[in-house]
């Protein structure tokens, strides 16, 4: 048996995933019962058991992403998202169209950019109903709102990794003061390029890299840094001696509290 389509039938949100099998006739299956909330912007669907959750996302999405598109000066236009909040690993698996081998524990986000759907997984999926983690999961999803504004502009592969993510990162409001040294921070030429996001995750790229983004629009302005993300200038002639440094100490003047 494979699935081989996801259609959503009907307002209500009931979803059933076409199956084959072993004659090869197909069958609808009824997938699960999900709820469904719409904004202009975003389809927002969930499980009614992760409803509290769905409503503090469905709340600021909306405005979270007008917001974006306005530091951006680009229209909203047309395209319209799916949200799933998914209440389990399994329909993670499922909605992202990911495989089991492909899964893996830490993933708790996904962006389809050409599905234009968007997957998290609920608290109660991870079994953490804490307000900490809650917040942490709607931050994920705000990153994932800012990378698909600004995929409008470029596509993410054609930026410098730690551009593109640390955007998200900081205007997701993902930073932490208690993960940036003065001491031990990562040197951009370290991040990976366009392309190794391994380096990028190993060499502390995510903790990183809105503040170096920040420092960077503190530099040049948001108009410079659309352009940088658009490729229209010169990175090397942007990032003054010892960047990373005076990066690290600017951002802990301006948000330490000592
Ligand atoms: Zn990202």
């Amino acid at each position: 048996m494979e699935a081989v389509s996801l259609s959503p039938l009907g307002g209500g949100g009931c979803h059933y995933k076409e199956m084959k099998n072993s004659k090869g006739d197909i069958y609808m299956e009824k997938r699960s019962e999900l709820l469904n909330l719409d904004t202009t912007h975003f389809h927002v669907f969930y499980e009614e058991a992760d409803k509290n959750f769905a409503m503090k996302l469905f709340g600021l999405i909306e405005e979270f992403y007008l917001n974006i598109c306005q530091k951006i000066h680009s229209s909203p236009g047309e395209n319209v998202y799916e949200l799933y909040i998914c209440g389990s690993a399994e329909n993670f698996i499922f909605y992202t169209g990911k495989t089991k081998e492909d899964y893996q524990d830490w993933m708790v986000g996904n962006t389809d950019m050409d599905k234009k759907r968007l997957c998290v997984v609920s608290p109660r999926a991870k079994g953490n109903l804490s307000e900490s983690y809650e917040e942490y999961l709607i931050k994920v999803m705000l990153h994932e709102v800012v990378h698909i504004v600004f995929d409008s502009i470029c596509r993410p592969e054609e930026c410098e990794i730690w551009i593109s993510e640390g955007i998200a990162v900081w205007l997701a409001g993902q930073t932490k003061m208690d993960y940036i040294s003065e001491k031990d921070y990562p040197r951009i030429a370290d991040l990976g390029g366009k392309e190794d996001m391994y380096a990028f995750a190993d060499n502390g790229g995510y903790d990183y890299c809105g503040v170096y983004v920040w420092y960077l629009m503190e530099l040049y302005g948001m108009e410079k840094f659309l352009s940088i993300y658009r490729g229209e200038c010169a990175l090397e002639d942007l990032l003054v001696e010892n960047f990373e440094h005076r990066a690290v100490i600017a951002y802990r003047t301006q948000y330490g509290n000592g």
